[in-house]
C-alpha cells in the first residue's frame, strides 16, 4: 500500500498486509458467511497506534472497520480494501476489588472480564459466551443471564476512553461528555475506537444454579405456560430462556430426543440455592421430561458451556425482536416452523426474559431500545454447506412473522443481522435516532465509523 512507511515508522502494533503470511487467519471474522479482504489489518498496542490508523485511514479515504471479537453477525468488523483496526493486542481485564471496578481492554473478551471479576466474588453482567468481545456487546448493551438481577452490561458502564474520528482521545462518564456517554450505550460503534472500559462490579459469590429442563416438543405449550409463571412477576433472581428446536448434534441427545424437535427451558437462578430449589419447582414439575440437568455449579462453567456450539466458522444467521407477550399461538407456529429447519442445519427459538434491573432503567437514559419489553425473542440458524445458504435464510427470514403482532418498542442493535440505510431509525426510535444524529454530527461528522448499523451525521 502506497505511504504504509508512514505508519509503521512509528506504530508499535503489528501490521498485516495481504502478502503477510498471516494474512488469511488475519482476516477471518466469527460468522463464516463473510468472506472479506482488507487491503490492511493493523493491530495496534496503544491509544496513539489507534489514533495514528485513524488518521492513516482517513487521510487515504480506506474505509475502516473496528474489531474486538469478531463476533458482528453481518461482519461489520471486516472490510474489502479498507483497514481494520484490530484490537486483540488491547485486551487484559483488571480489577479493584475494594472499589469495585474494573478496568478492560477495548479488544478484550468476555471471559477475561468473567474470569478477573469472579476471583473476588465479583460479577458483571455480559453475554453468554466467553468468545465474544467486550467491545461490541458492550457498545450495543449486554444482554444476559444476570440482566434481570443486574441489568445489561451498559446499566454497569462507568467510564470509556474513546479515540475519535479526529484521533483524539476522550473520556465519556456520566461527568465527562455525558451525551456522547448516554450514545456510548446503545449505539457506541458509531462514534469513535474504545480503547478501554470501566464496570462497575456486583457481588456473585462462585456458585449458581443452572441448568435445562427438555422435553418433546408436543409439550412446548405447557413448557411455556410454566416458563410464564416463572418470568413474569418472578424473582429477579432468575433468568431463563425458552425454545423450540432440533436436538442437534443427535450424539447429544437421549435417543428418544435426538434429531427431533425439542422444546427446553433453561435457567440460571443466581440466588441461594433454597431459593432456587422453591423457585424452580413448578417449572421442574411438568411431568414427563427426557432431560433436567438443572444443579449448582460454578457461575464461570455457565459462561463457557454453549462456547463450543458456538464455535468460529459457522455459518450463521438470525433474527430478533422485543416482545410484550408470548401467546401459545405464537409458540405452535414456531413448533411448525422449527421441525423446517432445513435438512444439514441445526437452530430454533429462544425467548430471554426481560423486566428486572433491565427496565428499571428508564428507556430515555441509554441509547439502548427495548427496556420495555418482556421478552427478546429470536430465531437462530447455522450451518456449514455453502449450498444451504439459501434456504436457511428463506427460513430465517419468515421465522419471526407470527410474534410480530406482539412485538414491543425497538431492536437490539447487536443482532440485527439485516444492512441497510434506515434500519437505525427503527432500531432506536425517530426521537432517539435524532438526537444520536446530532451526535454523530458533533464526533464524527465525516462518518468515518459507518461500518456498524449506522447513524447517518
Ligand atoms: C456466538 C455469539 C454469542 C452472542 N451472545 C450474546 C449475548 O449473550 N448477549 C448479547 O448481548 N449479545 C450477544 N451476541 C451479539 C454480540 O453482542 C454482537 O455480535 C457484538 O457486536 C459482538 O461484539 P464483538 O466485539 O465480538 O464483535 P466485532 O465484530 O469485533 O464488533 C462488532 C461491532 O462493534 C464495533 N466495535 C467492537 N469493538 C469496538 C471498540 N472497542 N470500539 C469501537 N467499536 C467497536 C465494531 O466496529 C462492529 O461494528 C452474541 C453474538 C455471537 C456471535
Amino acid at each position: 500500500m502506497k505511504d504504509l512507511g508512514r505508519l509503521t515508522d512509528k506504530f508499535a502494533g503489528e501490521v498485516v498486509r495481504p502478502s503477510d503470511p498471516g494474512y488469511d487467519a488475519a482476516r477471518v471474522v466469527w460468522n463464516g458467511m463473510i468472506d472479506r479482504y482488507p487491503a490492511l489489518i493493523v493491530r495496534p498496542t496503544t491509544t496513539e497506534d489507534v489514533s495514528m490508523a485513524i488518521r492513516f485511514a482517513r487521510e487515504r479515504e480506506l474505509t475502516l472497520a473496528v474489531r474486538c471479537g469478531g463476533h458482528s453477525i453481518p461482519g461489520f468488523s471486516t472490510c474489502d480494501d479498507g483497514i481494520v483496526i484490530d484490537l486483540s493486542r488491547m485486551r487484559g481485564a483488571r480489577v479493584d476489588p475494594q472499589a469495585r471496578v474494573a478496568r478492560v481492554g477495548g479488544g478484550a473478551l468476555l471471559g477475561e472480564l468473567d474470569d478477573a471479576a469472579q476471583q473476588h466474588g465479583l460479577v458483571c453482567p455480559v453475554g453468554v459466551v466467553s468468545h465474544t468481545g467486550v467491545g461490541g456487546l458492550t457498545l450495543g448493551g449486554g444482554m444476559g443471564r444476570l440482566q434481570r438481577r443486574f441489568g445489561l452490561t451498559i446499566d454497569n458502564l462507568v467510564a470509556v476512553d474513546l479515540v475519535t474520528a479526529s484521533g483524539q482521545l476522550v473520556r465519556a462518564s456520566a461527568d465527562e461528555q455525558p451525551e456522547l456517554f448516554w450514545g456510548l450505550r446503545g449505539a457506541g460503534a458509531n462514534f469513535g475506537v474504545a480503547t478501554a472500559f470501566e464496570f462497575r462490579l456486583q457481588r456473585l459469590e462462585g456458585s449458581v444454579t443452572h441448568g435445562v429442563v427438555m422435553h418433546p416438543a408436543e409439550r412446548a405449550e405447557d413448557l411455556a405456560e410454566r416458563y410464564r409463571e416463572l418470568v413474569v412477576d418472578g424473582s429477579d433472581a432468575v433468568w431463563a430462556s425458552f425454545g423450540v428446536g432440533l436436538a442437534l448434534p443427535a450424539e447429544d441427545y437421549p435417543p428418544e430426543l435426538a434429531g427431533n424437535p425439542v422444546t427446553y427451558v433453561a435457567v440460571l437462578h443466581s440466588g441461594p440455592a433454597d431459593d432456587a430449589e422453591r423457585d424452580l419447582t413448578a417449572l421442574r414439575g411438568l411431568t414427563g421430561a427426557a432431560i433436567d440437568s438443572i444443579e449448582t455449579k460454578p457461575y464461570l462453567t455457565t459462561q463457557r458451556l454453549s462456547d463450543d456450539a458456538t464455535a468460529w466458522g459457522h455459518r450463521f444467521s438470525m433474527r430478533s425482536n422485543f416482545l410484550n407477550s408470548l401467546p401459545d399461538g405464537v409458540v405452535s407456529g414456531w413448533t411448525e416452523r422449527a421441525a423446517a429447519i432445513p435438512r444439514g442445519a441445526s437452530g430454533g427459538y429462544s425467548v430471554w426474559s426481560c423486566g428486572g434491573a433491565m427496565a428499571a432503567v428508564r428507556d430515555e437514559d441509554t441509547a439502548f431500545t427495548g427496556r420495555d419489553a418482556r421478552f427478546w425473542a429470536s430465531a437462530e440458524i447455522q450451518w456449514d454447506e455453502l449450498e444451504l445458504d439459501d434456504a436457511c435464510r428463506a427460513w430465517g427470514r419468515s421465522a419471526l412473522i407470527e410474534a410480530q403482532p406482539y412485538e414491543s418498542e425497538g431492536r437490539y442493535v447487536n443482532d440485527v443481522a439485516e444492512v441497510g440505510r434506515d434500519l437505525a431509525r427503527t432500531i432506536y426510535g425517530d426521537d432517539k435516532y435524532e438526537r444520536l444524529r446530532a451526535l454523530k454530527r458533533e464526533w464524527d461528522p465525516d462518518n468515518v465509523f459507518r461500518l456498524n448499523q449506522n447513524i447517518r451525521p
